[in-house]
């Protein structure tokens, strides 16, 4: 205990100074490009994964807030995503370089969004050929992907600067699509829109490994935002198709336990879909609806306080149009 006693609003502050004296020499040792670990996981006998921040892009973390993975085969490396940033891009690279020196084939995109895609440019320097769905272009070509590039120029600095691009893809594909490496088979599977209108699934069967970028968050409530609920929830039921003994999401740990997780967030965007389906049939206002409603299911999960009333909200407005549409 101190023996004179400060104000309580004071010591916290005060104490943190403190702690900031005695930090600051390790802090100017460490590298000004160091960003956070990278911990690359197994998810398979030749699958890894790397998993990012659940936090929204900062100069600090280098935008490393999705995850990316890979499967070493016999004649070459098979990377699906390429993280948020050139940086962390290069830094992935290095983690495969840790555990074989057989080139980067290809790198398959699940969907453009610009926390998967800033670290392209980096792959196909080193000569991987960049593999997408046909549905990205109009993504690609648009003024949402050309303002928010430019704002990350700003919000990103330095990892995302004058030079940074967006790489359209070397190899364009429109159905179900078998690419063959080394022997190793990856199973393409288009399964927009969902998340994006490009969404693609990869399954490795030798692996049972499934990529399934963000039509699936685990462990957390997904933020729906506009997307089309009905659609997204039978892409979901196609991923439980999958023999899959481990699934990689866009973002958060890998599931080893796919039937349940999956389910998890299927039956969530179930539940909004009917709770507020039966509103909307029963000209409940929303306010109303949303108290009726019995989230104790879902309650304790993550996320649940920022994105529940919302994603509450978005499919209220969904199921209006929708039952228009019907009429
Ligand atoms: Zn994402």
């Amino acid at each position: 205990m101190p023996r004179f006693s400060l104000p309580r609003r004071l010591r916290a502050p005060l104490l943190a100074l403190a702690a900031l004296a005695i930090q600051a020499p390790v802090l100017a040792q460490a590298p000004a490009d160091a960003g956070p670990a990278m911990a690359v996981a197994a998810v398979g006998p030749h699958s890894h994964y790397v998993e990012g921040l659940t936090q929204l892009g900062s100069p600090k973390n280098q935008n490393f807030i999705s995850n990316a993975g890979f499967v070493i085969t016999p004649e070459g490396v098979v990377v699906v995503d390429a993280l948020g940033s050139p940086r962390l891009a290069e830094r992935l690279v290095q983690a495969i370089r840790r555990l074989t020196d057989k080139p980067i084939t290809h790198v398959i995109v699940t969907h453009y969004h610009a926390d998967h895609i800033y670290g392209l440019q980096h792959f196909q320097q080193l000569g991987a050929k960049i593999v997408a769905h046909s549905a990205s272009r109009e993504y690609i070509q648009s003024d949402t992907a050309r303002l928010r590039l430019e704002a990350s120029r700003t919000d990103l600095a330095p990892w995302i600067d004058g030079n940074t691009r967006i790489v359209p893809a070397d190899v364009w594909i429109d159905g179900p699509t078998a690419l063959k490496v080394g022997g190793v088979v990856f199973e393409l599977t288009p399964v927009g829109p969902s998340h994006t209108p490009e969404d693609l699934t990869v399954y490795v069967p030798s692996e049972k490994l499934l990529f399934a970028g963000d039509l699936f968050f685990n462990g957390r409530l997904p933020f729906v935002g506009q997307a089309n609920s009905k659609q997204w929830i039978l892409s979901l039921e196609r991923l439980l198709a999958f023999d899959a003994k481990a699934v990689v999401p866009g973002h958060g740990a890998v599931s080893t336990e796919p039937k349940k997780d999956i389910g998890t967030t299927r039956d969530y965007l179930k539940h909004l879909r009917q709770t507020m389906g039966e509103a909307v049939e029963n000209f409940v206002p929303f306010d109303e609806a949303y108290e009726q409603a019995d989230w104790s299911a879902f309650e304790a999960m993550p996320m649940f306080g920022p994105a529940n009333r919302m994603n509450a909200y978005n499919t209220y407005l969904l199921l209006e149009q929708e039952t228009l549409q019907k009429k």
